[in-house]
């Protein structure tokens, strides 16, 4: 049986991980969805690092998802005086305002002018990922006094949460409608969306992706207590999730989040859907060479929970340690997956299909028979992310003509993207998918293979059969 990890690994890129050689070094070590955080960087850093991510998969023959993360309508703290932190003391005072200003002493500017429009005196807010927490004093039309109950270093473009606090905000802001053209007109495989607070926002999206003529997997970032709230709808509408851990967590409470992320993932695969587990992951590897043992337990349980990725985000952006990181990953991965414990049969789900009691006999035949490999034809993706959801034990090889599809299944627990020419028939793509397992060594002759298309060949979603042979036999 191939020894591959069967949950893949999503890397944050940036000024840690931009160059051309260690965008190739990420490829080579097993990164299989690369993330560029738009709330960083302008369109021409994005383009140079995209054009070297296409440049190192395309030399290492692999197929490397691009997720485009918005920036979503975060509120952020403007500049600092010369990118000086302000050192912030509890007990003392921080004025935010919509004035124009370089922040230096106890003022700082906020990026959004309906800020003082929106909280009272007694309100909580957080700055910088909750590391900074102020009492609301006194508030103006244009400033917001305040006291510093946790101090500490405040730089500049830091974000600012209110949790408890409930303010509708468009589903993109100017910034994010540019970024999203943008990411349209180039090769990027999904969207990630922040700050959803409902089904409709992501809807209001997804017209829009669909008014500029294509068609593009949105990823939700679930990072809002009112995204928590109207869970079931979003998950109707949406092609994956996140589960964003960092404002997750200062919004709600951190205590919150290892449940949430056990619901979370449970209530995404019962609508088909894939999950990414962020944040924080392996944290302390952005200054020290190994990780702490309760990140790696935190990698492992994600695995125990059943993620389809996992994803590193300031380890490989700015952290000192990025291939460390990433490499620290595999491992933990691989070794969680050598101990998970099989899925019995699938609950909760809609109604039964023909596509999802395929994926269950494929399940079923890679238990009970010593079957090598699965390969299954799609045309966009949908169906061998149907068999990636019951997670079977043998590896699935999904072949497609379409480098649409195989880029979008580099996010789906356990499937191996591989290209194919579009065929006549099942017996014709059975007969070349044999060979190319055979000539990468993914099947040895007389192992057992399965494959799962559909018929007639070349329409999506159908999938309606099943074969079951032996590679290097009549069939
Ligand atoms: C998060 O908050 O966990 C997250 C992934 O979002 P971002 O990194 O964009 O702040």
């Amino acid at each position: 049986m191939i020894r591959t990890r069967r949950a893949k690994i999503v890397c944050t890129i940036g000024p840690a991980t931009e160059s051309p050689a260690m965008l190739d070094r990420l490829v080579r070590s097993g990164m299989d969805v690369a993330r560029l955080n738009f709330s960083h960087g302008d369109h021409a850093w994005h383009a140079r690092a995209l054009a070297g991510i296409t440049a190192a998969a395309t030399r290492h023959r692999r197929w490397i998802g691009v997720l485009a993360d918005l920036q979503g309508p975060k509120i952020r703290t403007g500049p600092t005086r010369d990118g000086k932190p302000l050192l912030l003391k509890a007990g003392g005072e921080l004025i935010l305002t919509t004035r124009r200003v370089s922040g230096e002493g106890n003022l700082i500017g906020v990026d959004d002018r309906g800020l003082p429009g929106r909280v009272h005196t007694g309100d909580r807010l957080l700055l910088d990922d909750g590391l900074i927490a102020l009492r609301v004093r006194r508030v103006t039309p244009t400033d917001i006094r305040c006291e510093v109950v946790n101090g500490g270093p405040l730089g500049s473009h830091k974000g600012i949460n209110l949790p408890g606090i409930r303010w509708r905000r468009p589903a993109l802001t100017r910034k994010d409608a540019a970024d999203l053209d943008f990411a349209l007109a180039r090769k990027v495989s999904f969207i990630a969306l922040s700050f959803v607070q409902s089904a409709s926002n992501v809807k209001a999206v997804k017209d829009r992706i669909r008014r500029a003529g294509r068609h593009m997997p949105v990823i939700v970032k679930l990072e809002k207590p009112e995204a928590i709230a109207d869970l079931e709808n979003i998950l109707d509408v949406a092609d994956g999730v996140m589960i964003a851990r960092g404002d997750l967590g200062v919004e709600l409470g951190p205590e919150k989040v290892p449940v949430l992320q056990k619901r979370i993932i449970a209530r995404a695969h019962a609508h088909h859907l894939p999950v990414i587990t962020a944040t924080q992951m392996l944290e302390s590897m952005k200054e020290n060479p190994r990780p702490t043992r309760a990140e790696v337990s935190d990698v492992a349980n994600a695995i125990f929970d059943d993620t389809d990725a996992v994803m590193l985000s300031a380890e490989t952006a700015s952290g000192k340690w990025p291939l460390e990181a990433l490499a620290m990953m595999d491992t933990v991965v691989r070794e969680a997956e050598a101990h998970r414990v099989e899925a019995g049969p699938a609950r909760n789900r809609r109604p039964a299909t023909v596509p999802d009691t395929i994926a269950d006999a494929l399940h079923t035949a890679a238990a009970d028979l010593n079957l090598k490999v699965i390969a299954a034809f799609t045309e966009y993706g949908r169906s061998a992310q149907f068999i990636s959801l019951r997670r079977p034990r043998a590896p699935i090889v999904a072949f497609s003509p379409n480098p649409v599809a195989l880029h979008r299944l580099a996010i789906c627990w356990g499937i191996r993207p591989k290209w194919i020419g579009g065929g006549r028939s099942v017996e014709d793509l059975t007969r070349r998918a044999e060979r190319i397992l055979l000539r990468y060594g993914l099947v040895r002759p007389g192992d057992l293979i399965a494959a799962a298309a559909g018929t007639p060949v070349g329409r999506s979603g159908h999938t309606n059969l099943l074969k079951l042979f032996h590679a290097g036999s009549r069939h």
